[in-house]
């Protein structure tokens, strides 16, 4: 395999099959590796894959790609023992094109993906781990592969390995990731029948819709539980930071077990089969724990450079994006013949300038959260203590019911400390 390509493609997630997607797509020589036995079969994901960002790499990709169900109600649920307050937003207008999201089971996903960027003229290489970046004269030319004669050169190579990034590693882009820059994610895939999932979760044929909840489905620590419909199953899990769950000695399947015998989530997945259990990291240390993302012949893409936003759920499409910016650059560097650093950083520069940089500066702080366990310990059972009292029709007069609420938010805490605490959390999210 010592052949020479314009760029090799490590790992066929949705970062890595952008990147060569586009690249072909403009008539480079790409070679894609990826060590699963086809792509996705190794990844995990809750499973919402946004329309804009796919789009701007395959216009309705929807007509023919395998997608479960359009996204059509989002709900936030804040759970405690037993009660919780759910918001959301249900909208009928994402039931139809051009859409806004969709759940997706990523091992048809993948496959079906990375299959129209070999339609685009990419070399797929499956079953086939890239064990080390070749590196000459401070430029990286190319991979070393395991398999005999495994050698592949290349003008660029991207790195789409993922969030535990061994070559990023290797490189010195980044060190160990540390226990509050990553969460641990834990899900099931339960089968269901179509007719049930719509009946239990108020849908039409063809609808889909998402729980997110925080509070007990993660035991407190700093992260969420998911909920999603696809057409005939629900993925259910679990994701929290991993220094939380050291913190409180606990394992992620202890949490998914919880979150799944609770008596509010219990009668939405009654009766369904398990077929799949899946584990993964989540890259969650946000804008500061972005590692260097360009060298010389080199350039680091979607989970492998940490792009996800946490608290909206968003990693596919930061991959996409990330993905397909990188792909802008190297067709721009293979009309100049340069693939230095200087000329790759316009890259990082994109994607700093893009929604990514943007959104994951403005969250840059959001490991208070993390830090602070009264908000999701105490405050939040404290507001479905509140809520109680607020929808208990007793006599109560409704002032004294007021103060009673209040006294319910401030019960262990001082009202400055609270008040304190709330601005803190105020400034996070703004
Ligand atoms: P990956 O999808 O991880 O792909 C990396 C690929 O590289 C893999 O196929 C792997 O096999 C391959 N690889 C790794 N090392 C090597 C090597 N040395 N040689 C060859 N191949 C290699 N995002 C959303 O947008 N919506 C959601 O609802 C959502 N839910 C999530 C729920 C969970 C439980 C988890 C874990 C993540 C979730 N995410 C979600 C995040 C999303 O899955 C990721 O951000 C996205 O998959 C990143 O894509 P990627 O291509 O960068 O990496």
């Amino acid at each position: 395999m010592s052949e020479k390509f314009d760029v090799i493609v490590v790992g066929a997630g949705p970062a890595g099959t952008s990147c060569a997607y586009e690249c072909a797509k403009a008539g480079l020589n790409v070679i894609q590796i990826e060590r699963g036995e086809y792509p996705g079969a190794k990844n995990v994901m809750g499973g919402v894959l946004y329309r804009k960002q796919m789009e701007d790499i395959i216009p309705e990709f929807w007509k023919e790609a395998p997608v479960e169900r359009p996204v059509i109600e989002q709900r936030l649920m804040m759970l405690d023992k037993e009660s919780a307050i759910t918001i959301g937003y249900k909208g009928l207008e994402f039931a139809r094109e051009p859409y806004n999201a969709f759940t997706v089971l990523r091992s048809k996903f993948d496959q079906w993906f990375a299959s129209k960027a070999v339609e685009q003229g990419s070399l797929l290489i499956t079953e086939t781990v890239v064990l080390e970046v070749i590196v000459e004269d401070g430029r990286v030319i190319g991979v070393r592969t395991d398999r005999p004669d495994g050698d592949v050169y290349a003008d660029v190579v991207v790195l789409a390995d993922g969030v535990n990034s061994l070559l990023g590693k290797q490189l010195g882009f980044h060190k160990e990731l540390r226990p509050d820059e990553v969460a641990l994610a834990v899900m099931e895939v339960i089968n269901l029948p179509a007719e049930r999932i719509e009946e239990r979760f108020n849908l039409e044929p063809n609808q889909g819709c998402t729980y997110e909840i925080f509070g007990d489905g993660t035991n407190g620590i700093l992260g969420t539980a998911f909920i999603y419909t696809n057409k005939e199953s629900i993925n259910i899990g679990v994701g929290a930071m991993l220094s939380g769950m050291i913190r409180e000695r606990l394992r992620p399947h202890d949490l998914l077990d919880r979150l799944k015998s609770h008596p509010l989530i219990r009668p939405l997945i009654k009766g369904g089969e398990p077929q799949e259990y899946l584990a993964h990291l989540i890259p969650e240390g946000g804008f500061r724990s972005i590692p260097k993302i360009v060298g010389n012949g080199v350039l680091v893409v979607g989970d492998a450079a940490q792009f996800v936003n946490g608290v909206h759920r968003e990693g596919s499409n930061m991959a996409m994006t990330s993905g397909r910016l990188a792909a802008e650059t190297i067709i721009m560097a293979k009309e100049a013949g340069d693939f230095s650093e200087n000329m790759l950083d316009s890259y990082r520069i994109k994607v700093l300038d893009s929604f990514i940089g943007k959104d994951l500066k403005k969250y840059e702080d959001i490991h208070l959260f993390e830090k602070n366990p009264q908000y999701f310990k105490e405050y939040l059972p404290a507001l479905n203590r509140a809520a109680s009292e607020f929808f208990t029709v007793d006599g109560t007069p409704k002032k004294e019911k007021q103060k009673k609420m209040l006294q319910l938010m401030t019960q262990s805490k001082s009202k400055l400390k609270v008040i304190n605490d709330l601005y803190k959390a105020w400034r996070v999210m703004k």
